[in-house]
């Protein structure tokens, strides 16, 4: 739950005729405890009073409320304020909101190396600020997105700023959304950070096609980890979890320490995630999403050019589509900046009209699925900005948008005994997250 969500609990009184004993002598127990001090004689007045009509029935409510400016005074006229800061806030904005004017402290963060920090203002963060009894800041304190908690402070009419990290902790959250008009509205509207959300579209690119499958109705809940300082996340974790319904279709993944490095996401019947291919190499981004939305992002079909072209605008991130070995990278008067990327087995890929290929990238470089190896352009032989993906089977140009992909590698059946318990746990998780989620909506 993010600071500025609230628990709110409502007293909600029924109507009610099947009235019960038991609950009309749990009824009668209530108004005696609260009357008792006056005395046993009025217990029967008491009872007819609520009627045996009456039930109460408590609900519990999640309900997002707008947080308020915390005002206190202090004896010495200290005023200490605190505000969530918004999208497009400036300090100076934060600061008029509080009703501070203060051309000094502003000026101060222009020009002190140490303060410009306060520059970087994420929206959700808090900004606490103190001022004295002239109505000037004596302090200002800020957690940034490094984990810094950077101060201003006033003495003797001086101003000086300093950052240390701060301690925090680490949080587990579970966040569910439905998609109405986009995806990147239902992720903002379930408020999770744009981090995981760029997570979320890595660890299901190569069973979702972002850019063109995704439907009003489409369902996602995901579980993940992040570092707190005071219940505002400073640093972004990992996804632990995540299910993603699209078009009726289940998809789920798990995150699992299988040895490797980093470890690896599997599905919930212990398949790895990775070995399948991204199914559209333009990255899934808000800018490339909006675009889609409004131009048919398939200019020809794989049968005129044994290939298939994704309209995307100059400069729009290429991602490899699974892991491999690059083969080329270089210019070609047909395909412009190319490169193209050897496969596990029989698959190769390649990607054309780059407008540039990925700093430092050549022949011989291992790339890993998702990496950015260029961006669209229309170099070579195009007309207008697209990437032309090109999907090898043993040489051989296919259609990617019909050919079966490979499945991933199932884990070892020693893997598997400590990744089934696991994986039921992380079922019950998202199946709760869903849940919170259908009942806000409902
Ligand atoms: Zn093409």
């Amino acid at each position: 739950m993010s600071p500025i969500e609230k628990p709110t609990t409502v007293a909600h009184p029924v109507e009610n005729q099947h009235f019960g004993t038991w609950q009309r002598q749990h009824m009668r127990w209530i108004v005696a405890a609260l009357i008792a001090p006056l005395g046993m004689t009025l217990t029967a007045y008491g009872v007819v009073e609520f009627g045996p009509q009456a039930q109460i029935n408590i609900h519990t409510v999640t309900q997002t409320l707008a947080t308020p400016p915390l005002i206190s005074r202090d004896e010495n006229q200290q005023h200490d304020r605190m505000e969530v800061i918004r999208s497009g806030d400036t300090v100076g904005r934060i600061l008029s909101r509080m009703g501070i004017m203060d051309q000094e402290v502003q000026k101060f963060i222009q020009t002190d190396a140490t303060a410009k920090k306060l520059y970087e203002l994420s929206p959700g963060r808090i900004l606490h600020a103190s001022s004295n009894e002239n109505g000037e800041i004596s302090q200002l304190t800020y957690v940034n997105g490094a984990g810094e908690q950077v101060r201003i402070s006033r003495t003797a009419n001086q101003l000086s700023a300093s950052s240390e990290p701060v301690a925090t902790q680490k949080q587990t959250f579970m966040k569910s959304g439905r998609i109405n008009s986009s995806f990147f509205a239902a992720t903002d509207a379930a408020d999770i950070p744009d981090a995981i959300t760029q997570q979320l579209i890595d660890l299901f690119a190569s069973r979702v096609d972002f850019h063109h499958k995704l439907q009003k109705g489409d369902q996602f809940s995901v579980v993940y980890e992040s570092e707190v300082h005071l219940g505002a996340i400073v640093r972004p974790g990992r996804i632990l979890a995540a299910q993603f319904i699209n078009n009726g279709n289940v998809h789920e993944a798990m995150w699992f320490a299988d040895g490797s490095e980093n470890g690896n996401y599997y599905s919930l019947d212990g398949r790895s995630l990775k070995q399948g291919f991204i199914s559209n190499p333009v990255k899934f981004s808000r800018i490339s999403s909006g675009f889609a939305m409004r131009l048919h992002p398939v200019l020809f079909t794989w049968k005129q050019h044994r290939g298939v072209d994704y309209a995307a605008p100059t400069g729009t991130d290429i991602q490899v589509t699974a892991d491999g070995i690059v083969t080329k990278a270089g210019r070609d008067g047909g395909y412009g900046n190319f490169v193209e990327v050897k496969h596990d087995g029989k698959y190769s890929t390649l990607y054309g009209h780059m407008s540039a290929i990925a700093k430092g990238l050549k022949a011989g470089q291992a790339v890993s699925q998702g990496q950015v190896i260029g961006a669209v352009g229309q170099t070579g032989r195009a007309t207008g900005p697209h990437l032309h993906y090109e999907f090898k089977v043993n040489g051989q140009q296919v259609d990617p948008l019909t050919v079966a992909m490979p499945e991933g590698k199932k884990l070892s059946t020693q893997q598997l005994a400590d990744f089934a318990p696991l994986a039921r746990t992380m079922k019950r998780q998202l199946s709760v997250a869903g849940q919170v989620e259908l009942a806000q909506l409902d």
